[in-house]
């Protein structure tokens, strides 16, 4: 099938911002397409190579973490489709796929959102180098770059440092932008071309239902944890309404149970919920309720995550290295594959462990006390090579998020930026504090 050429036009790339409200990139490029009165093409790429095996010997994404993603650029179709838009899904290789599409559209302009990780920046690398016009625009934290009181490069590495150098200046997150109401026309194509293409119609995996766990903290075959925008604003809302931000930093190490902490990290990876809504809810609530610690907590939460996304701006490829931002010399010890296959299918003989694995398996999510644990025994006890531990996460996580997930294993490996070097878990001891009761071993086990 050829499609027919254009003069000019905007490709618009989804990437991790499957959301229609708050989204400054999208807003950049409907803006641009009306200013040259012209067309913009809404796209979403399947990339193939997320299905490949990772060096370690494991699908890089696992059916579940497509099937959650799945949602998401569902729910963004339809409201586009609402719009007189429409999603153009495409399978393949990004930087192919998506120069390919501009040169068969003679399309002037693609802009997506920036997103300074190795892997996705090699995409707009390969692009630019294509001769393509690629406008990125960074919008995944709080804060915006100049509103920080200091150079983004010049991030302080130590969180409690960033967070102090943050609140000084009266912590004042941007606002969310408004929904997008209107799109510009798209191209003219043959009606055919904008047809939603399933990835397995492409040759990749079919993609599988929502894991339906009962036991599960993030219960995702339920509607209410549905994948999509619209469902992300309802749980936000529900979030608020039922005053849990007032709970939130006595309940947060809660190991079972939807309610113990926000439950907002698996919209915020495919960005069917923007950070920035999230807090303008926590402030609405505040002024409505009254600011408590509980509610300064959550905000002190989401600075972890801008912090780890100004580190990778910082730092790039190193957060990735094995020895990552450390001097000191690598363990001699080689990888430890057995007690890492042991690990990951959660059979250590460790009960707090083996059931976190379990559950992380089984549902695709976990908490973050038991992401501590599970991280620190694999460097500590086990001794395994932290990047394998990274990339099952990676692989398994609903809600993985290329800067959260690098920035805690590399915190918790000692060769990032824990101002404490190395950080191990009692297990233990863990088990003591948190599970004292036994009720999480015994529902995972
Ligand atoms: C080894 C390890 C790997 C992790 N991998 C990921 C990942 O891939 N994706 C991800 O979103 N989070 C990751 N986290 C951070 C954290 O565990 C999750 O964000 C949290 O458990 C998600 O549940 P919640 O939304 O209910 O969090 P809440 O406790 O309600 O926190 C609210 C929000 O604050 C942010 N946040 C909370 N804790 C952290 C943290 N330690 N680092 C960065 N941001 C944080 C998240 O955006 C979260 O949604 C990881 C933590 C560890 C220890």
């Amino acid at each position: 099938m050829t499609l027919p050429t254009a003069t000019s036009g905007v490709v618009y790339w989804f990437r991790n911002d499957l959301r229609l409200h708050d989204n400054p990139a999208l807003q950049q490029a409907i803006a641009l397409a009306e200013r040259h009165h012209t067309w913009l093409l809404p796209v979403y790429v399947h990339d193939t190579a997320l299905q490949l095996t990772s060096p370690w010997g494991f699908v890089r994404t696992s059916a579940h973490r497509l099937a959650w993603t799945a949602m998401a650029v569902d729910d963004v179709a339809q409201q586009l489709t609402a719009l007189g838009s429409q999603l153009l899904q495409i399978t393949g290789d990004p930087s192919e796929v998506l120069a390919e599409l501009m040169t068969r559209l003679s399309a002037s302009t693609l802009v997506c959102e920036d997103i300074v990780a190795p892997y996705e920046q090699a995409h707009i690398r390969i692009l630019k180098k294509r001769g393509l016009n690629v406008q990125t625009v960074w919008q995944s934290t709080l804060m915006a770059p100049e509103q920080l009181p200091f150079a983004p490069q010049d991030v302080p590495d130590a969180f409690s440092s960033f967070r102090r150098a943050v609140e000084r200046q009266a912590f004042a997150p941007a606002k969310p932008l408004p929904a997008i109401t209107r799109m510009p026309a798209l191209p003219e194509l043959a009606s055919d071309s904008l047809t939603t293409r399933p990835p397995h119609a492409s040759g990749c995996a079919p993609l599988n239902e929502p894991l339906n766990d009962p036991r599960s903290a993030f219960p995702w075959s339920q509607p209410a944890f549905h994948g999509g925008e619209r469902a992300a604003l309802a749980h936000l809302a529900h979030y608020c309404s039922r005053g849990l931000p007032h709970s939130y930093k006595a309940t947060r190490n809660g190991l079972y149970g939807s309610d113990y902490s926000t439950k907002w990290s698996p919209w915020l990876a495919t960005g069917a919920l923007s950070a920035r809504e999230a807090w303008a809810a926590i402030e609405r609530f505040e002024a409505q309720h009254g600011a408590t610690d509980s509610t300064y907590w959550i905000g002190f939460e989401l600075l972890w995550r801008d912090h780890f996304r100004w580190l990778h701006l910082k730092y790039g490829e190193r957060m990735y290295w094995q020895r990552g931002l450390s001097d000191a010399p690598l363990q001699s010890r080689a990888h430890n594959a057995r007690g890492f296959e042991r690990w990951r299918t959660g059979q250590t003989g460790h009960a707090l462990i083996d059931a976190g694995m379990r559950e992380l398996n089984a549902t695709g999510y976990t908490s973050n006390r038991l992401r501590q644990n599970l991280a620190s025994f694999l460097i500590h006890d086990l001794r395994c090579d932290w990047r394998a531990g990274a990339a099952w996460f990676e692989s398994q996580l609903i809600d993985f998020d290329v800067y959260n997930n690098q920035g805690n294993w590399l915190y918790l490996s000692g060769r990032g930026t824990d101002p404490r070097g190395s950080r191990r878990f009692n297990p233990d001891k863990q088990v003591q504090d948190y599970d004292a009761n036994g009720a999480y071993r015994k529902l995972w086990l």
